[in-house]
């Protein structure tokens, strides 16, 4: 069976960026958030249980999870948060398990390892079970408050905010088996997944927690 990864990393690390270079290298990606946004989209299930349990003021007027106003909801309210949680986790492990699946049971050659992007697996320890490697994307504190300011206009205060509610650089780094630094530029980055994508190639045939 490919080796299954699960790559995580702190806020603006650059996981979708690993994960986008380890992909055209020919890993198959499975990226749980992706898949978050998948299942609550207009008319799918994750959108109909999120009314059923919230009341349509939830979904915006397409009939998708309104995300602004549920991250309202929960970041004052921890019980709305469970709840939300444990209506829609369980359909994002399935949806996952089914693609890991699904991928491991194609040829080596198509698919020679898999790569599921969790972005709180030291936080929550989920799909820790699925996969046989821990791969974190790591950087220093600034360049990810930077690249965050960047992309959402967010402000440092927070940014902080999110990066404390989230495990701190050595608790990650603790659960490593591999680890990536993303300091420099993305070309650097690139050669650094390359590096490692070299490395799991070769996990295929051999018990891939052995490395
Ligand atoms: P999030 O946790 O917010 O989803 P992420 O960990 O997936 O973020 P990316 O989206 O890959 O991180 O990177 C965050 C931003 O920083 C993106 O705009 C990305 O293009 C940029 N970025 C990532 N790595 C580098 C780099 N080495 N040099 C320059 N920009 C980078």
């Amino acid at each position: 069976m490919a080796p299954v990864i699960a790559l995580t990393g702190g806020i603006g690390s650059g996981k979708t960026s690993v994960a986008d270079m380890l992909g055209n290298l020919g890993a198959a990606v499975v990226d749980t958030d992706e898949i978050a946004h998948q299942l609550t989209a207009a008319g799918q299930t994750g959108a109909r249980v999120v009314a059923e349990e919230f009341g349509r003021e939830f979904l915006d007027a397409d009939g998708a999870l309104d995300r602004t106003r549920m991250r309202d909801l929960v970041f004052s309210d921890p019980a709305a948060k469970q709840r939300l949680e444990s209506l829609l986790h369980p359909l994002i492990r399935h949806e996952v398990k089914m693609r890991v699946e699904n991928f491991a049971a194609r040829p080596a050659d198509a698919v020679p390892y898999i790569v599921i992007v969790v972005p709180l697996l030291v936080e929550t320890g989920a799909y820790r079970d699925l996969a046989q490697r821990v791969l974190v994307v790591d950087c220093d504190e600034d360049r990810q408050i930077a690249r965050v300011m960047r992309r959402s206009g967010l402000a440092p205060p927070q940014i902080k905010a999110i990066m404390a509610n989230q495990a701190s650089r050595e608790e990650r780094l603790r659960n490593a088996d591999d680890v990536v630094r993303n300091d420099g530029d993305l070309e650097a980055l690139r050669a650094a997944v390359e590096a490692l994508h070299l490395k799991y190639l070769g996990l295929r045939g051999k018990r891939a927690g052995t490395q």
